[in-house]
């Protein structure tokens, strides 16, 4: 019964889109099966399925609608952005480890921010390093528009109950705090005495400003090994936040370049049957990128509907790829992602997941590998099958 009711709330929610109605049936079949299987939240009149997709009643969704679903735009759909390098902490598989230059400065960050949502970013994250690190985030959060859902990346540091207001006031929407197990692990993996209590006392905070507050988790393959993941949940449940955002640690740097590092597709496939289970229990949302991101679902889209720039304008296709194709301040972001996306034609299984032994040959100690070694590798790549939404919305 529980079920049905939210089947109809969430079908009521789309419909507050009118839009939708011109939108293929094969894909309004598509988005109300893979929705209705998360519990609609209402956050402050926000009618939410997860933290990956903007709120059901926001004009972000529209512009999903009327940009991706109804004319298709060849821009991308989401885009991260990291707002610093520095961080406290210093995790194993920082996806930002050996990158340097030159920051990006609050302008040049708020112009990219008004290109990528003419190219169609509907979606924004702003990660770091701890992007709370940047004295301008507020300003930066603010200039985004609300057009566009935001999620913050964050360990927590330097999060204060009146910073957090402010960001509120700015337009964020979903907060997101890194936990990836319990505090002397979490600790040890994050390299920081004292990080476990920092990400705890950022949820309170965040929970008590009322937006949506959610757990990013780094899931390391000996948690999933060791049936550890269940019991994690439950923990996570009993923090009282919305979400649960789960993702297995990629190999995005050297040390997790290794068959021992990377899940299997059955592994993947145990996170997606858990993933279902807790959210037929309703105690939390738990939302596994590697369900999104599977080929039964959107499918991985670097490069191609989602797009990285690190802190010094490095164009990746995510952020787990540490590859460049052009860096903004040298050509516009339009430009760069135009040409990387010639070379992602979106497809079922994680790029990285898949490819990273080729990071071994073309890595020279720097991250991200040269925009030459790039285009390089970019040979050597052999792509798998569109995900069920990309051949739905885009095959001709
Ligand atoms: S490479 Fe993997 S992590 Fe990156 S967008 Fe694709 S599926 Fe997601």
């Amino acid at each position: 019964m529980a079920e049905f009711k939210n089947k109809i709330a969430l079908v009521k929610a789309l419909l507050s889109n009118m839009q939708i109605i011109r939108v293929k049936p094969s894909i309004n079949w598509f988005l109300t099966k893979y929705m209705g299987k998360f519990n609609l939240l209402n956050i402050d009149g926000q009618l939410i399925i997860h933290s990956h997709l903007p709120s059901v009643n926001s004009k972000a969704f529209t512009r999903f609608i009327n940009e991706h679903l109804l004319a298709r735009t060849e821009g991308p759909s989401h885009a991260q952005i990291s707002l610093t390098n520095a961080c406290p902490q210093n995790c194993r598989y920082c996806y930002n480890k050996n990158r340097s230059g030159e920051l990006l400065n609050t302008a040049e960050i708020k112009q990219l921010i008004q290109e990528l949502k003419k190219m169609g970013v509907f979606w924004l994250g702003f990660t770091g390093g701890e992007p709370l690190l940047n004295k301008d985030i507020v300003e930066i959060v603010k200039s985004v528009g609300d057009d566009c859902a935001i999620k913050l990346f964050t360990t927590g540091s330097n999060l204060t109950e009146r910073l957090a207001a402010e960001l509120k006031e700015a337009g964020l929407l979903y907060a997101s705090v890194s936990l990836d197990h319990w505090e002397e692990e979490h600790d040890r993996i994050r390299g920081s005495k004292g990080a476990f209590r920092t990400a705890l006392r950022a949820i309170e905070i965040f929970k008590s400003i009322g937006v949506h507050v959610s757990v990013s988790a780094v899931l390391s393959r000996k948690m999933l090994q060791r049936n550890q993941v269940q019991e994690f949940l439950n923990f996570l449940i009993s923090l009282g936040i919305h979400e649960a955002w789960l993702s297995e640690m990629k190999p995005t740097v050297e040390a997790f370049w290794n068959e021992a590092s990377v899940i299997t597709e059955e592994e993947r496939l145990s996170l997606v049957r858990l993933q279902d289970k807790y959210n037929k229990e309703g105690k939390i949302t738990v939302n596994y990128l590697g369900h999104f991101e599977g080929g039964e679902h959107f499918g991985c889209n670097a490069g191609n509907k989602m797009v990285y720039i690190d802190a010094f304008g490095e164009v990746s296709p995510c952020v787990f790829t540490p590859m460049t194709f052009g860096n903004v301040r040298d050509k516009s972001v339009q430009a760069v992602f135009s040409e990387m996306k010639e070379h992602f034609p979106s497809e079922s299984c994680c790029f990285i997941n898949k490819n990273y032994g080729l990071l071994k040959k073309y890595y020279k100690g720097q991250a991200p590998i040269s925009k030459e070694d790039t285009l390089e590798m970019m040979k050597e790549i052999r792509f798998s099958p569109m995900s069920e939404f990309s051949r739905l919305n885009y095959k001709r």
